[in-house]
This record gives C-alpha cells, sequence and structure tokens, in this order.
C-alpha cells in the first residue's frame, strides 16, 4: 500500500520585547538562575498580571503579515497543570478567543509546484522556567527566568505533506518574523521551537490516521530526520498489523531515533477556564490601523523592488532575502551612495565569506555599513587595489577598525606614480624574456604572470588598471 504523511506544526515563538508578558522583569537571556524575577512571574498570592500592550502588538503584527483575521475582543484563559517548571500551577494562555485566526504561508513543494499552508490560529501565552538535572547531587534545580516571557504559539491545520514543506514553511516564517522584528528566532537558544503533530495514512485517504507529537525541536536538521523517522516508523507499525499510539515521543538526535515519554493530554486535561485577572481585550479599528501603519516592507515586496528599482539577478536576490539583516545592510549602502549591483556583490561574497569562516550566523552581523560604504568608494575611485579592499573589509569586520586610519598604518594607498608603474614594467620585460616571448607569439595566458610580477614589484601599490595599460603597451611595441 502506498502511504502519505500528515504532519502539522505549533510553533513557539518568543518575543523580544524588553519587558515580560505579565511584568516588569527583563527578558534577557542567561543571567544568574532566579535573578529575572518578581512576585508576578513567580507566582506569589495575591499578585496580579498586567498585560504587556507590545505583547498584543507583535502578535497583531505577526497576523497581519500572515494574512491572518484579527480578533476584535480576546481573551486569555488559565491552562492548569502541575509541574515543576510552572510555580504557579498554571499557564496563562489562550483557548476560546485566540488573537489571531486562519491565515497561512505559500510553500515550495518537493516537485516545485506552489501550495499553501493554512493557519489555525496564533495565540499569546507565557514561556514556562527551565529545570536543569544536576547529576552530583541527583537533583533538579528550577530556573525561573524564562517564566513569563511572551510567546506566540502559530499553529497550522494538518497540510504538510512532506519534510521538505515543513522546512520551507519554516524558513519562511522565520524570516518574515525577523523582517518584522518581533522575534530574533535564535534556533540554538530556543527563540523559536517546534512541536510536530506526525500521522500516517493510505494515499489520498480522507480520514486522519492517529498523531504522535514530538515537542521542541530546535534545529531544521533534526526536524526533517524526526518527521521522516516518525512516519517511516508508523507505517511499519501499521503493515505489521498493529495500532499507533497517541503519545508524545522525545527526538534524539543522537541516536537518530524516537522514544515514547508519555500519553497525550488532551484539552479537557488542562481544565481551562477564562483567566479572572485579566480583562478582555479590545482590538479597536484605530489601533488596528495604526499597527497596519507600522508594518515593515516584507520578503515580497523586497524582492519585487530589488528587482525593479536595483535591477538585481534572482539568484541574488533569492540568498538576500532570507536575511533581514542582509537587507538591511544593502539598503544602508545603497542610501551611502554604493551602485546596488557593487553591493550586493561584496555583501554575497565578501560578507557571507568572513560570516562562514567566523561560523557566525548572518543575523548575528555586526558591521558599519557607512565603513563598508568608504571602502567600496576608494576602491572603484582607484585609490585601493581589490585584495587590500578585502584587506580592510576584513579588519572592519574583525574589530570594527577605522578604514582611513588602517590604509595609512598599512600603507594600501594606491601610488599613482606612472614613472614607478613603467620602471616597472620594463624591470619585468627584462627579466622575464620567456614569458614576453610566448605571449608575443599569441600565447595570451602568460599575460597573467607578467601582471602579478609586476604588481609585486610595486608592492600592490599601483592601480591594476595603470599597470594593464602600461604593460599592454610596451607589449604590443
Ligand atoms: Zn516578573
Amino acid at each position: 500500500m502506498k502511504w502519505e504523511l500528515v504532519c502539522g506544526l505549533e510553533v513557539h515563538v518568543e518575543m523580544n520585547t524588553r519587558t515580560k508578558i505579565f511584568c516588569g522583569c527583563t527578558t534577557e537571556f542567561g543571567g544568574a538562575p532566579n535573578t529575572h524575577v518578581c512576585p508576578v512571574c513567580t507566582g506569589q498570592p495575591g499578585a496580579l498580571p498586567v498585560l504587556n500592550r507590545q505583547v498584543v502588538e507583535n502578535a497583531m503584527m505577526t497576523g497581519l503579515a500572515l494574512g491572518c483575521d484579527i480578533t476584535r475582543l480576546t481573551r486569555f484563559d488559565r491552562k492548569n497543570y502541575f509541574y515543576p517548571d510552572l510555580p504557579k500551577a498554571y499557564q496563562i494562555s489562550q483557548l476560546y478567543a485566540p488573537i489571531c485566526t486562519k491565515g497561512g504561508i505559500e510553500v515550495t513543494t518537493e516537485e516545485g509546484k506552489k501550495k499553501f499552508i493554512r493557519l489555525h490560529e496564533i495565540h499569546m501565552e507565557e514561556d514556562a522556567g527551565k529545570l536543569v538535572h544536576d547529576p552530583w547531587t541527583e537533583s533538579t534545580l528550577c530556573d525561573y527566568n524564562r517564566c513569563g516571557v511572551p510567546l506566540m504559539e502559530i499553529v497550522t491545520e494538518p497540510d504538510f505533506r512532506s519534510a521538505h514543506e515543513v522546512i520551507d514553511f519554516l524558513t519562511k516564517l522565520r524570516s518574515t518574523l525577523q523582517f518584522l522584528g518581533v522575534s530574533d528566532c535564535k534556533m540554538q537558544e530556543g527563540s523559536i521551537r517546534a512541536d510536530l503533530n506526525i500521522s500516517v495514512r493510505p494515499a489520498g485517504g480522507d480520514k486522519l490516521g492517529t498523531r504522535t507529537e514530538m515537542k521542541n525541536m530546535n534545529s531544521f536538521k533534526a526536524i526533517a530526520r524526526a518527521i521522516d523517522t516518525e512516519a517511516r516508523r508508523q507505517i511499519e507499525t501499521l503493515e505489521s498489523g498493529n495500532k499507533v499510539v497517541q503519545e508524545t515521543r522525545r527526538w534524539d538526535d543522537n541516536k537518530d531515533a524516537s522514544f515514547a515519554m508519555r500519553s497525550k493530554e488532551n484539552a479537557q486535561d488542562y481544565r481551562y477556564f477564562p483567566e479572572p485577572d485579566l480583562p478582555p481585550v479590545y482590538i479597536d479599528d484605530a489601533w488596528l490601523d495604526k499597527v497596519r501603519g507600522s508594518l515593515p516592507e516584507l520578503a515580497d515586496a523586497k524582492r519585487v523592488r530589488y528587482r525593479e528599482q536595483y535591477r538585481l539577478t534572482e539568484h541574488d536576490i533569492g540568498i538576500l532575502c532570507q536575511s533581514a539583516r542582509l537587507c538591511r545592510l544593502l539598503e544602508e549602502l545603497v542610501a551611502l551612495g554604493t551602485e546596488p549591483k557593487e553591493a550586493a556583490n561584496w555583501i554575497l561574497s565578501e560578507v557571507l565569506r568572513l560570516c562562514k569562516e567566523a561560523g557566525l550566523d548572518a543575523g548575528d552581523l555586526q558591521l558599519d555599513a557607512g565603513r563598508l560604504a568608504h571602502i567600496i568608494e576608494l576602491l572603484t575611485a582607484g585609490k585601493l587595489t581589490r585584495a587590500s579592499a578585502r584587506q580592510a573589509l576584513e579588519a572592519v569586520f574583525a574589530d570594527d577598525a577605522d578604514v582611513d586610519a588602517f590604509i595609512r598604518e598599512k600603507g594600501l594607498l594606491v601610488e599613482r606614480d606612472a614613472g614607478a608603474v613603467a620602471a616597472a614594467v620594463d624591470q619585468v620585460l627584462r627579466d622575464n624574456p620567456d614569458a614576453v616571448k610566448k605571449f608575443r607569439t599569441g600565447n595570451e595566458k602568460v599575460y597573467g604572470f607578467l601582471t602579478g610580477q609586476c604588481m609585486k614589484l610595486l608592492r600592490g601599490k599601483a592601480d591594476p588598471k595603470d599597470v594593464n595599460a602600461a604593460l599592454r603597451e610596451a607589449l604590443a611595441q
């Protein structure tokens, strides 16, 4: 029998607001355990939550960018469960009236077709703390710094039919969130993590099979592996005449396999009820219009503009528009007078190479656009050779060096000394009679060697254009 995968996602996104969702504690990552806490986020008796307005606006922006309906009267609900990472013994979340419904993201299937993945809803909630297992004392320690950090949970319909579609969806979602500036989406710090709901059914069927859930996945590679492995396990289970059990499974990346953790809870197990400590939130037209007006330009609009206004190639646009940070750098360079194509070339070749060598995600790039623009300007004016320009960029990348001071210190400025260039060309022709003979009998390949020798004699300080002109002229004689 031919089987098909049916997969849905619940994506948790940590927002990058300065403070927590219901109190004024900082959301900064790290910090000594239990130092970013107060009576509200640790659930002390009598402490009352106050909703962070920015959290609502971030969720509204995300919903608007993803084509969702915004719920005008949105409410919070209490999700009750007892676990040591949750000092209140309940989580404030949304069940009955989440802030956004519907909407979706278009992905590309493995066959290259366009496909729309529908969203079920987006809701706001608070994050839980972190448990640290200490093998020395065989005890578990609680760190509540993360308690109350605002989360958005983005829930899809079970529309995915392959791991490829899931990864494409997550890539586009992450880039949209970064363009919106609502989350830094650092997967390794867990600021974006996905729960996978996976089932299989006979290909083309319309009934859903029993699903299993895999929680807190925070690497694209592990997600793709986990989906394929779990689908195969379920197919083998069904083909051997057994039933798939509804349960939560844990993915072990080292073992490349998943293991049963516990049977899955249903909504009624959480005894949800309306949160009595928070009034409903009414979003009126004025507020919605204000947030809509503050939406930044997103990747799709940038793609069109880069093509029409900047005249960049589809290939370059494709890479640039995956990263909000690279788009910002490009636009800053253009605003400083760099020609768009030249700016894109520098980012895609030199800047990305330096990022890769430093093991740095492009999203974390710290580079002053003004300094790079200055380097490109000096190169275009013939005051720097390309090799020296690269060297200057490396210094700026490594420790934000002052470009002019660096060039002066290293003596990189091109010297416009026609006499020195002529003398160098002369000497190279004299020292390399064989190469000259080869060139004059039609072997163009030795030309590069001769230029290299000239540049070496001039210690790289001449403008290659000047050297070229002088060398061509001397060889023609
Ligand atoms: Zn607090």
